[in-house]
């Protein structure tokens, strides 16, 4: 498919990157594609980033049909790269069809996405820490109330250049183990990204927030046991020397996190136990109280890595790691911005480049 250009007639002036937090502006371009059903996806087109209209009745307003995904782009030796590009847009297709949206062709996704880069590539930033961040979405475009699978849909991706997100070091957070609310349920949508897990989970974060939290670790909706994720992330455990973490695959309202990917399998590559498997809230406290529990933190494109520094569950503070980062999640979040920018070379080919300077 052939990826029409639109020139736009101004540009924007670059912002202090360091200063704009995260997604707070967007570049010059963005790639649009549209799907009805007698043409499929269609009309892919890199053009300038402006509001779009939709009807008061569009389908995603009233029902949520839409799904999305985030990953980054950074400048890595004179290259433009993206980090997993090809993880990410494949997992796009795993949500799309968790949603009955229409899957991309992925080479189309693909396309579209290291035109975009290479185009934006000056937007890239260029300070250690900072990056890219790449918002690809598809939401439904039908204009009719009445309840059913949308026909039309639009797919386009939006960039934001992003502050460093621990400009002043990691500072371990604490975690509300949430025994109320739930994210999501087996059965549900909880595999998928899309707008209904957060809207989901928007409530239960304020709450923690006004006594004090960042964030909320889910318990599983159906035996409020098993542990799901920490607020947006995934979560790992360091246990006994073991890197454990709960697994998409056995537990499938977790969503399959690529920054989780990468920590398992630097870990192995480092020699490190890595297990994938059902953790307990019990196992955990017990762990903590015997002393075997090491480290936890979260995983997600956003930070990377989020140590976690407390854990609160049913009334009670277990500080983990005297409140400090573990050595282990500060050793792998530097290897893993190493690989980003290339001050590590890349082993497992998750650097994909999309242009030269
Ligand atoms: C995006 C997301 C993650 C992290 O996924 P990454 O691919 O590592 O960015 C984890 N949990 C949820 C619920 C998410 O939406």
């Amino acid at each position: 498919m052939e990826i029409k250009f639109v020139e736009a007639k101004t540009l924007k002036a670059k912002p202090d990157v360091s200063k704009i937090g995260f997604g707070t502006h967007f570049t010059d371009y963005m790639f649009v594609m549209d799907y009805d059903a007698a043409q499929g996806w269609h009309d892919a087109r890199i053009v300038p980033h402006e509001k779009i209209s939709i009807d008061p009745a569009n389908a995603t307003l009233h029902y949520g049909q839409a799904i999305f995904d985030g990953l980054k782009a950074y400048r890595n030796n004179g290259k433009a790269v993206v980090f997993r590009a090809t993880d990410h847009l494949k997992r796009i297709n795993v949500s799309a069809q968790i949603l009955d949206i229409p899957e991309v062709p992925f080479d189309v996704m693909h396309a579209g996405l290291m035109k975009l880069i290479d185009v934006e590539k000056d937007w890239i930033p260029a300070d250690k820490g900072q990056s890219l961040y790449i918002r690809p979405f598809i939401f439904a475009t039908d204009e009719v109330l009445g309840v059913s699978v949308s026909k039309k849909y639009k797919f386009m991706i939006i960039l934001s250049p992003v502050a460093a997100y621990y400009a002043h070091g990691f500072s371990p957070v604490k975690i509300l183990v949430e025994d109320k609310y739930v994210r999501a349920v087996r059965g549900g949508l909880g595999a998928a990204k899309t707008p209904a897990n957060y809207a989901a989970s928007l409530h239960a974060g304020l709450v923690a927030h006004e006594i004090g939290f960042d964030q909320v670790l889910w318990l599983d909706g159906v035996e409020r046991k098993y542990i799901e994720e920490v607020g947006s992330m995934n979560i790992l455990f360091k246990i006994n020397g073991e890197i454990v973490s709960p697994s998409p695959k056995i537990q499938t309202s977790i969503l399959d996190g690529i920054t989780r990917r990468t920590v398992n399998q630097v870990a192995k590559a480092w020699g490190m136990p890595v297990a994938e498997r059902r953790i307990s809230i019990d196992e955990v406290i017990a762990a903590h109280e015997d002393g075997r529990l090491e480290e936890v933190f979260g995983s997600g494109t956003a930070a990377v890595i989020s140590p976690v520094g407390v854990l609160r569950y049913k009334g009670k503070d277990y500080v983990i790691g005297d409140g400090k980062t573990g050595a282990f999640a500060q050793k792998m979040y530097d290897y893993i911005e190493g690989l980003h920018i290339g001050e590590v070379e890349d082993t497992f080919g998750f650097v994909e480049v999309a242009g030269k300077y």
